[in-house]
């Protein structure tokens, strides 16, 4: 069978949350608006003679989150005017950088399929959004809220072959963009949105065939399925002795097909140009000295960390990296305790399914309870005083009415007793009035053992420690 070989690379878009927009003090529309040209001023609806000043806030957010990429910086670098006509664009042009973007190659370490991967990004620059135009009853509206909103471009050399390899990256720049406090990279909200640049070669070729650029492309999933149809679709061309185009195409997510948007022929001429409105920006030592400064670990480092210090699963790592207040928080939680293992399964089986579920509590940091209620929860059932069943119960009081576990424990009489008098008086019980049960544990059933444990946590009314009942009871009938 001939087997193919697809080159994948990547235009990304993250949108900056800075608190106001790229050239004016409008407030950026970091999430969805709330309602159409609430954020506006006469700079950001361009209007003639507005003149543009660059947001400093936005250089600093941006300077991080090249230097979580490992970018090189240029110190000096410049804006240029890209022309092109579009409704969504009154003034025809857009503010981006092409001759001397602020930074150059920079790169991403991944985990794929438990392997540690470094994939080169090719250069990143600073551009402003275009307004939104909006369909409704016939007419077409102008929304200008996110105009003039801080984008950051980022474009990987053609490093790509699976789409598993695309994925685990766009996750974990996903993840690096919120370590950072860069953009919260959430792609349904279009924080995060990506052309994805395919062309696919027989296996021992020298080259590539024509490749094509898929456009608004919204979602993981989306991207996955772009992946897929994409190369199917350049092989089916091929097979039948065809030449792929060189084009432009448009995903539509709902029937789960590209279109032709663009071909080479009608390739657009952006017409760059030196902006005239804006100076070249110009970095001093110290100010990136300071952006430095504010760097978090990598997310990957923190998850490689996980996995060999404390020799978690690489799931578990993953989920703990997801934002940097989880690992942070799961951090705290193992500095208080001591015991990484625990606090991993407490964080990731209790509480985040709790998170889940809640309607009003959404992440970590809206947690109401102090972080030392958790710590002490499991040094409770470390030291047992409490049964890692009760102790759930314990979280949830904790996760609605906060409060103290200690006062949570004995309020619910969950303290456990390990009182061994007493405990040997319920075994005695357990066995006499088991004693079929008993007799056939003696002739050999072994799980009946386990029957036995259950009803003396029963009498005990669920407060002692199953571990001393398993004890006696083995003690007893031996
Ligand atoms: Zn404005």
């Amino acid at each position: 069978m001939t087997k193919y070989i697809k080159t994948i690379w990547l235009e990304i878009h993250v949108r900056i949350k800075s608190k106001t927009k790229m050239f004016c003090s409008c407030t950026n529309a970091v999430a969805l608006a709330e309602e159409p040209n609430m954020n506006v001023c006469p700079v950001c609806m361009w209007f003639p003679g507005m003149l543009p000043a660059l947001n400093k806030e936005v250089v600093r957010l941006w300077m991080i989150g090249w230097m979580m990429m490992w970018c090189e910086i240029n110190k000096l670098s410049r804006f240029d005017r890209k022309t092109y006509f579009y409704p969504d664009n009154p003034t025809a042009y857009q503010i981006t950088q092409l001759y001397e973007p602020i930074v150059w190659k920079g790169s991403v370490k991944v985990i794929v399929e438990d392997q540690v991967r470094e994939f080169a990004i090719h250069h990143m620059h600073l551009e402003n959004d275009a307004w939104k135009l909006v369909h409704a009853g016939g007419k077409t509206l102008c929304d200008f809220n996110r105009a003039g909103s801080p984008l950051m471009e980022i474009v990987t050399d053609p490093v790509f072959h699976e789409k598993e390899e695309v994925m685990e990256f766009l996750k974990e720049l996903q993840k690096l963009m919120r370590a950072a406090w860069v953009s919260d990279a959430d792609m349904e909200k279009w924080q995060m949105r990506c052309d994805v640049n395919i062309s696919v070669a027989l296996e021992w070729a020298k080259e590539w065939w024509n490749r094509t650029e898929t456009k608004n492309v919204n979602s993981f999933s989306a991207i996955w399925r772009v992946i897929d149809h994409e190369s199917k679709r350049q092989i089916k061309i091929v097979e039948a002795g065809w030449v792929v185009d060189q084009e432009t195409r448009w995903w539509d997510d709902d029937s789960g097909t590209s279109r032709t948007q663009r071909s080479k022929e009608d390739a657009m001429d952006y017409r760059y140009f030196p902006e005239p409105d804006l100076l070249p920006l110009v970095l001093d030592d110290a100010f990136i000295a300071e952006a430095r400064a504010t760097l978090p670990e990598l997310p990957i480092e923190k998850r490689l960390r996980y996995l060999n210090e404390y020799k978690l699963s690489a799931d578990d790592a993953r989920i703990l990296t997801v934002t940097r207040e989880l690992s942070e928080y799961f951090d705290e939680l193992v500095r208080l305790t001591g015991d990484a293992k625990k606090s991993c399964s407490y964080v990731t089986t209790i509480l985040l399914a709790m998170i889940n579920e809640s309607d009003e509590i959404n992440s970590v940091e809206e947690l109401k309870f102090d972080i030392k209620e958790l710590a002490r929860v499991i040094e409770l059932v470390n030291k047992d005083e409490l049964s890692s069943t009760n102790s759930k119960q314990v979280i949830e009081e904790l996760f609605i009415n906060w409060g103290e576990a200690d006062i949570i424990v004995d309020e619910n009489n969950l303290r456990q007793k390990n009182d061994t008098w007493a405990l040997e008086l319920i075994v005695d019980e357990v066995i006499t009035t088991n004693s079929k049960q008993v007799e056939e544990y003696k002739a050999g059933n072994v799980n009946i053992f386990w029957f036995l444990v259950g009803q003396c946590m029963k009498a005990s009314k669920w407060q002692w420690n199953p571990k001393i009942f398993n004890e006696l009871l083995k003690k007893k009938l031996w």
